[in-house]
This record gives structure tokens, C-alpha cells and sequence, in this order.
């Protein structure tokens, strides 16, 4: 009679239509059939990415694309910039490092945002880097980087700005043409509300102009060759078909709830989980908290790692633990994609429930007041 909880920042909890979706059967790629479906997803991408910029899809998960973006644009010995700040950014340089690629970092204490004047700086100082390297949301930290900044820093020069929006995208705001971001990476498994799987990149004029020239060894992450196949709504390796038929219901969803609709949905999750947390007595370690995850500061006298493990085995209720050095310090509660107001009221009880069985001081039910005052003021238009 168990009943599961998924509230961590990827994979995501599935949409009964994209779950039904998954279980039609399976149609051949090299079809008119598959063909018509590959592009309205496509198109349904560029949507959500808000841009009009080819949209490439890849099956891996999201850092095969992340790949893709370092082996397509740079050649070994290119220089490029990598602003750090979290896991997540940490493997934009271990990618760079992996080809060949000189790196320059921007340090960000973890839980803080980037300045954009230190991007500015950098390509100041390193006026021959080709590209800078971003994460909308650092997921591993919570926060959340102002994009549109770093963009207006990096358009005037001549390198190309990446983001990695892997759990970013359809939580924050991305524009991606109007703030002139040449690569935006983004997977199946976190806002998207699917599986894990397909990757994503949009690409840019600028940056076609670097792939063509690359000297970095590539194959299966060609982007040139799924530019090709592009030309013909078709990609250059077997699709993950199952997937792409599941996209659609996803995109449906998205599309007909409007991507403003979905993006201040989501803004109400993460108020309501950061007013939930701090009426608990907890305080976010985020400076500048995103609305994917939240991360939230374990509280002195509990043992971290035990209350991620408590809630999951207790209340079978499953978040996020700290990552690399944060692990222990931080637990994380995710609110992407299909993560609605009353699993957030699940996720504050239980934490609440099992702070108080580990010797924490909480009263329970002030969590999950703060929050439901936040809830019950959700717009009519779709949030509930
Ligand atoms: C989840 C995540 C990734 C990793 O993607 P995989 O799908 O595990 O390869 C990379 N970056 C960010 C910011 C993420 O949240």
C-alpha cells in the first residue's frame, strides 16, 4: 500500500499522458509518420526555448549534449571561459579539460550568483576566448544566475555564450534570441516532464560559424550531421522513438497551459517551498534562489545525510541530498515541471515530521501554513 513521492530536481514526476504516451506501440524513425512528429517537436522546442534558432536533439542524457556544445564549437588549444559556482559548472570545465580546451574560470562561492562585471573582466582580459560557459540553474547549489547579464556582457565580443539549462529551462525565464545566447542546453528529464533521455541544444548563426571550423574529434555528437538530417526533420542515428511520441503529450501540456502560465506556476512552487522552509525555521542556502530547486541549510544538531534518508524511508517521500562537499550540509526540494502545490505540501510535512523525530525544535504545521498562504493565493489561470 506504499505510496512514492518524487520531488527531486531530475528525474521529475511523469504526467499521466506522457505515461500513457510511453506505452503505445512503438512506430519506425524512418517514417513520413516519425517525420511529422520529430518536427512539431522541434518546433515545440523552440518554443519552449524561445528561440527561432535551429533546435538539435541528441539521445543521452543532458551532458551528452553539454558534450557536444565544448567538442563542436572549440578545437584543442581554443580558449574559453567558464563561470563556476556549483557540480554542474564544475563540469563545463572538466569538459573543456577533456578536449584539449585552455580554460579560464570565474570563481562563485557556492550558493552565490555570478557578477556579470567578472565576465566582463574575463573577456577583457582574454579577448582571444571563443566561448563562455554558464549554467542558468546550479542545481547542485539552488541558484539561480542572471543569464540576461552575463549575455549583455558576452554579445559585444566575439565569443559565443553556452548555457547549460538543463533544469533551468521552462523554470526560468530563457530568452534566449532577445538576450543573444548562442547555445542552450537543456534535457528530457527535469521541467520537461519526461524520462530521462533526450537532450536538446539551440544553435546559433554565430555558433554554426565556430562548428564548421572545430578540430576537436567527434562522431555520434556531430552537430554537423544533425544539421543535415535536420534538413529532412530527421536525425543521423535511430531516435529514442518512445521518447519523442511522450514529448508531444509533454509539449501539449506546456504549450496549451501557455509558457508564461508555466513559468509562474512554477515561481509559486518555490515561493511557497521557501516560505514553507523558512516559517519551519530553516534558511536557504541560495543567494539567489532559482525556481527549480531549493536548497535548504540542514539545521545544527541534525545529521544530514540521515534526513534525506529518514524522509525517503519513513515517508517515502524522496529529495535531494547535498552533492560533492555540500553532501550532509544541504538538502534539496525540487518544484519543476509536474511538481504541483500539494506535493509541496507533502515534502513540507514530511520534513517537518522528520525534523522532529531527529531531535530537531519544530512546531509542525508552520511549514505548511506559510505555504498553503502562499497556494491559496495561486491564480485562477491553470496553477491548480
Ligand atoms: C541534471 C543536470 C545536469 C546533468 O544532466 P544529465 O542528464 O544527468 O546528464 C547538468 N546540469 C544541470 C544544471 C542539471 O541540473
Amino acid at each position: 500500500m506504499r505510496k512514492d513521492y518524487l520531488l527531486t530536481p531530475g528525474p521529475t514526476p511523469l504526467p499521466p499522458q506522457v505515461q500513457e504516451a510511453l506505452s503505445r506501440p512503438i512506430i519506425h524513425h524512418r517514417t513520413a509518420q516519425y517525420r511529422a512528429l520529430f518536427k512539431r517537436i522541434l518546433s515545440g522546442m523552440q518554443a519552449a526555448m524561445q528561440t527561432k534558432q535551429s533546435v538539435v536533439m541528441f539521445t543521452s542524457s543532458g551532458t551528452g549534449a553539454m558534450e557536444a556544445s565544448v567538442c563542436n564549437l572549440l578545437s584543442p588549444g581554443d580558449h574559453a571561459i567558464v563561470i563556476l559556482g556549483g557540480k554542474f559548472a564544475e563540469r563545463w570545465q572538466a569538459l573543456c579539460k577533456t578536449f584539449g580546451v585552455a580554460v579560464t574560470t570565474i570563481p562563485v562561492a557556492y550558493g552565490e550568483a555570478v557578477d556579470p562585471e567578472q565576465v566582463r573582466a574575463a573577456l577583457k582580459q582574454h579577448p582571444e576566448a571563443k566561448a563562455v560557459f554558464a549554467t542558468l540553474c546550479e542545481t547542485s547549489t539552488g541558484v539561480a544566475h542572471d543569464i540576461q547579464a552575463v549575455a549583455a556582457a558576452v554579445r559585444p565580443t566575439s565569443a559565443v555564450l553556452v548555457v547549460d539549462a538543463i533544469s533551468g529551462l521552462l523554470a526560468e525565464d530563457c530568452r534566449t534570441d532577445e538576450w543573444g545566447v548562442d547555445l542552450v542546453v537543456t534535457g528530457s528529464q527535469k521541467a520537461l516532464m519526461l524520462p530521462p533521455g533526450l537532450a536538446f541544444l539551440s544553435v546559433s548563426e554565430k555558433a554554426w560559424m565556430l562548428i564548421e571550423q572545430s578540430k576537436s574529434p567527434r562522431y555520434y555528437f556531430d552537430l554537423r550531421l544533425a544539421k543535415k538530417a535536420l534538413a529532412d526533420d530527421d536525425t543521423p542515428f535511430t531516435s529514442s522513438v518512445s521518447l519523442v511520441v511522450a514529448m508531444d503529450e509533454a509539449l501539449k501540456l506546456i504549450l496549451e497551459a501557455g509558457l508564461p502560465q508555466v513559468l509562474q506556476r512554477c515561481r509559486l512552487m518555490a515561493q511557497a517551498t521557501r516560505a514553507g522552509v523558512e516559517a519551519i525555521g530553516l534558511s536557504l542556502f541560495a543567494k539567489r534562489p532559482s525556481n527549480a530547486v531549493t536548497a535548504v541549510n540542514v539545521p545544527a544538531g541534525v545529521d544530514g545525510k540521515k534526513l534525506t534518508k529518514h524522509i525517503q524511508d519513513r515517508y517515502n517521500v524522496t529529495l535531494a541530498g547535498g552533492q560533492g562537499e555540500m553532501a550532509g550540509k544541504i538538502f534539496r526540494v525540487a518544484h519543476m515541471g509536474y511538481i504541483g502545490p500539494f506535493d509541496i505540501l507533502i515534502a513540507l510535512g514530511a520534513i517537518e515530521l522528520s525534523l522532529l523525530e531527529l531531535g530537531g525544535s519544530v512546531t509542525p504545521g508552520e511549514g505548511l501554513k506559510a505555504a498553503q498562504a502562499v497556494i491559496g493565493n495561486l491564480s485562477p489561470v491553470g496553477t491548480r
